[in-house]
């Protein structure tokens, strides 16, 4: 298919302006394609087709059926997996193998929030005799979406499926860096019937459609992924109007491992938990925070593993593939910079692939050590293959350093004593805790959001179902 046609009511129709976006191959620096440049009068007819949609058709649709639509959409797009992971892995770089499992966690959002769409509950109250209380759980209306290019495929289902489950009409406008996963699923779910104005696709630049998006007043919801400089500029938009916002602003999210840890395993997972989507995953386990006991053993099983990841091309489908963009790539390589200026100790490197010096956007996947709390590589979201490792030196001093960003996404705790595992999780603030295991932007059925500056709000689960839906309490009086 190509992609130069925005979804709106039901049609596929160009951008007003029409004015187009290139796209380019991270693996290459190659433009593939390129996508319609959406703007405020793009976002305005596809917030009203939405508002129609709502009222509409899709409104009045049964919760079953809204079920059977998305279940229905998921089995499709397990049909077109293969497409779809190709289509994806051209688009961010990513290694097949990711893209593989992003598709099929892409599906498994919407064959979730399928079987969810009909268990919405709501509840009755005990009030005072001679009345029934009754607290229905209506869906908000029109919700607004703004994704993120690291996860695209899965991002769309993350975010799509628990409000059309629980009977939004959506507007979606994804990343301009990468998004021709979200044009092709789009397309598949119109195949598979969902009613005109429930989904609509508006894709363009952050400051323009996104900017339009995050203003407009027809909106009962917005859903936001991304930095937190433009989280804040999506709720001074959104409180000019009143509308609320789910946010997931990334993280710094460390791994702690104990002197009592297994080694092996912990390693394995904290290299992983950095290298996977070339460290650009908000819930990645960027620092890895070391008892001083085990400290010189746990670094070098970590830094035995980084000088043996290959970052290559995505066809070759090795362990890291390059970053997103050349601005990306730009802004991590600063990181890097920094690094080695102020003296931080680089324990150990990753490989470049010989075929990245035809091009693409590659970092050298890199360990530092014995980097201080208050250092940026310590402080700051790199959303590279960076990993720094801190020493500890008890579980007081771990707590303290964990919670020493201005983030609380996630954490991976590494200790066998079960005390400890519990005070940590409860001591960490960070809104998914792992005790020995890592499983960075896994877990459909696992609430997820953040504390701090990785912001609010709860999305995957249960949880999501309750951000897109909202509290009516009706009192009747039957005497
Ligand atoms: P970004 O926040 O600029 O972009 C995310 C989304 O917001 C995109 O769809 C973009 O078009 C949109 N957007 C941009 N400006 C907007 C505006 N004024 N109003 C409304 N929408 C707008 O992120 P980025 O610049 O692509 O990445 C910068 C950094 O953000 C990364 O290096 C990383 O640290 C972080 N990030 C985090 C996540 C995450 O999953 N939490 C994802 C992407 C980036």
């Amino acid at each position: 298919m190509t992609f130069d046609k925005l979804m709106i009511g039901g049609r596929w129709r160009p951008a007003t302006e029409g004015q187009t976006i290139p796209v380019f191959a991270p693996s290459t620096g190659q433009q593939i394609s390129s996508i319609p440049r959406g703007g405020e009068a793009d976002v305005g007819a596809a917030v009203k087709a939405a508002r129609e949609a709502f009222e509409g058709a899709w409104g009045a649709m049964p919760a079953f059926e809204r079920g059977r639509l998305l279940s229905r959409f998921a089995a499709r797009i397990l049909d077109h997996a293969e497409e779809l992971a190709l289509l994806e892995a051209s688009d961010t770089g990513k290694p097949m193998t990711l893209a593989r499992n992003d598709i099929k966690a892409c599906a498994r959002y919407f064959e979730f929030y399928g079987g969810a769409a009909d268990k919405i509950h709501g509840e009755t109250i005990p009030y005072l005799s001679g009345y029934q209380v009754i607290v229905m759980r209506e869906a908000r209306g029109v919700t607004g979406h703004i994704i993120p290019w690291n996860y695209p495929a899965q991002m769309f289902g993350r975010t799509l499926a628990p409000a059309l489950a629980a009977g939004n009409a959506t507007v979606l406008k994804p990343a301009e860096e990468a998004c021709l996963s979200s044009f092709r699923l789009v397309d598949i779910a119109m195949d598979v019937g969902f009613p005109e104005g429930a989904i609509n696709l508006v894709s363009g630049l952050g400051s323009e459609a996104g900017a339009a998006l995050t203003a407009h007043p027809g909106l009962d919801l917005i859903s936001f992924t991304g930095s937190p400089a433009v989280g804040t500029l999506v709720q001074q938009a959104a409180a000019m109007n009143h509308v609320p916002c789910v946010l997931e602003l990334g993280g710094k999210s460390p791994q702690i491992v104990f002197d009592d840890a297994d080694v092996e395993s912990a390693s394995k997972a904290i290299t992983a938990g950095i290298i996977q989507n070339a460290g650009q995953t908000c819930s990645a386990g960027s620092r890895v925070l070391i008892h001083q006991k085990v400290y010189d053993q746990v670094l070098a099983a970590l830094a035995d593993r980084f000088s043996r990841v290959v970052a290559g091309p995505h066809e070759l489908d090795l362990d890291c593939g390059p970053v997103i963009s050349a601005k990306q790539q730009g802004r991590v390589e600063n990181y890097l910079r920094e690094g080695e200026r102020d003296g931080v100790t680089v324990a150990a490197q990753g490989q470049l692939h010989p075929r990245t010096q035809d091009g693409g956007y590659f970092v050298t996947p890199t360990l530092f050590s014995n980097v201080a709390s208050t250092h940026l590589l310590a402080q700051e979201e790199i959303f590279g293959p960076v990993l720094v490792a801190l020493p500890f030196s008890d579980e007081a001093d771990a707590i303290r350093i964990a919670n020493d960003t201005p983030y609380g996404l996630m954490a991976g705790i590494w200790t066998r004593d079960g005390g400890r595992q519990l005070r940590l999780a409860k001591a960490v603030r960070a809104g998914q805790i792992y005790v020995n295991g890592f499983g960075a932007g896994g877990g459909i059925e696992l609430p997820f959001g953040g504390f701090k500056r990785s912001g609010h709000g709860r999305e995957k689960g249960f949880e999501a179902l309750r951000e897109f839906t909202v509290a009516k309490t009706v009192i009747l009086n039957h005497g």
